[in-house]
């Protein structure tokens, strides 16, 4: 394989060779292949794209670049989830133990958040001891005892993906369908679960900010995961507003908490409940979807769920005396109310608004070795539909700094828009995506 030649062909609108691609991805890992010519190959799938069958061979190539997890031969069906990220996305910490009580095998392996996008490990690592740097094995004897584990990437996992994230971060590629689609199931193909699910994010404060792009990515996820032999399921879902009444880390644990013990907030349960219909009946448990969220329903309400969860956090180190003493997390110092600026019915939040927020607060990261603070965030939020009189708390601000919340307090309640009258249902579920519509 000559490098040069393959930009050639991918330039010129050519069709490249599985044995070309995955040469190419090779050569990248080790370093033959220098960043000058990867990046020139993947500015040139930028404007020409690849066909489904280039992607399925990327992303495989993608995936054997390190090592790859395996479940064959485990009794229970293992499947997992991937969302795009949102802002209040804390569905993973409710999704994986409750598939896991319904009988799946969950190996999770989650990221940490960047910009206004939260992520699962920092929500989690805000519980006090818990650790997910696991190794493999022990990864796998947490799948295995408790059912669900939620660990970090590992430097050996999909490797190519990491050095080629990074060069494209630089490069202006990242926006690219075929490369996303390739990054994403690279890193959750290498897990080793038969079913995948996705949920894609649509709307101001997501990666796909229009119902075509978000479709566009899931039906490319879709046709690559059926390719490489994984069962397969996407939804397209709303995040145009915040997911449940907090966004941040550890407060966000506490309302993942409360609704594995069968509260929290409806959007949270509904959408749990719906993403985990989907992984069921995709991976042949529980029956149909409809008798799949009954069941599941039932396992948020009786404790089957918060069961799983607290023998994932025990497993994995943490203080599970967290789920029944929630101030044993991270407290902040200060909770600023944010008042109404006057009476009528809240029409909208804007997610990206309250992500900004939460960032400033200093609940995320702008650089991947930034330090968060467990303990901000945003609590209490009204929800769309929601009537306010003047001087009611639309939020509270979370903090160890009042004085850098006091400077955050305009723009906390420029987020929330209040109107006269309710504003039409939230749509949580935009469309279910199927490959061949
Ligand atoms: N998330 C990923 O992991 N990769 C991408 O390319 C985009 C989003």
């Amino acid at each position: 394989m000559i490098p040069q030649w393959v930009i050639e062909k991918k330039r010129d609108g050519g069709i490249l060779q599985p044995d070309d691609i995955r040469a190419f991805i090779a050569g990248y890992t080790t370093g033959a292949i220098p960043d000058y010519q990867m990046a020139a190959l993947a500015m040139a799938v930028f404007f020409r794209g690849m066909t489904p069958e280039e992607t399925a061979v990327l992303t495989d190539a993608m995936m054997r670049s390190g090592d790859c997890v395996s479940f064959a031969g485990w009794p229970r069906p293992t499947a997992d989830k991937h969302s795009t990220g949102g802002i209040g996305d804390k569905l993973s910490l409710m999704l994986g133990p409750l598939a896991a009580s319904a009988g799946l095998a969950v190996p999770m392996i989650a990221g940490r958040g960047l910009g206004i996008t939260g992520g699962t490990l920092d929500k989690l690592e805000s519980i006090p001891g818990y650790t997910s740097q696991l190794s493999i094995p022990e990864f796998q004897r947490v799948v295995d005892e408790v059912g669900c584990s939620i660990i970090g990437q590992t430097a050996r996992l999909a490797p190519a993906d990491k050095k080629l994230y990074a060069l494209r971060d630089v490069t202006g590629t990242v926006p690219s369908i075929p490369l996303i689609t390739a990054s994403i199931m690279s890193k959750k193909l290498a897990e080793g679960a038969d079913t995948l699910v996705f949920d894609v994010k649509c709307g101001r404060a997501a990666f796909m900010q229009t119902p075509d792009a978000a479709r566009e990515l899931a039906l490319s996820l879709l046709r690559v995961g059926r390719a490489l032999g994984r069962r397969m399921g996407a939804l397209i879902t709303d995040m145009a507003q915040p997911l449940g009444r907090t966004a941040g880390n550890a407060v966000e644990v506490a309302e993942a908490i409360e609704t594995l013990k069968g509260g929290g907030p409806a959007d949270t349960r509904a959408l749990t409940i719906e993403l985990a219909a989907l992984m069921c009946e995709r991976a042949g448990v529980l029956g149909d979807r409809a008798a799949a969220r009954r069941a599941l329903a039932e396992r948020l309400d009786d404790g089957r769920a918060l069961e799983v969860f607290r023998r994932m956090v025990e497993a994995q180190g943490g203080d599970a005396r967290v789920i029944d003493e929630p101030l044993r997390l991270p407290q902040p110092v200060a909770a600023l109310e944010v008042p109404a600026p006057r009476d009528g019915i809240v029409t909208e939040v804007d997610a990206r608004r309250i992500g900004r927020v939460v960032l400033q607060l200093g609940g995320g990261r702008t650089a991947t070795d930034d330090v968060i603070d467990p303990a901000a965030g945003v609590d209490r939020l009204v929800q769309a539909g929601e009537a306010v009189t003047r001087g009611q708390p639309l939020m509270r601000l979370l903090t160890r700094d009042d004085v850098r919340a006091g400077t955050l307090l305009q723009e906390a309640a420029a987020a929330v828009q209040i109107g006269e009258t309710a504003p039409a249902e939230r749509k949580l579920v935009i469309e279910e995506v199927r490959e061949g519509e």
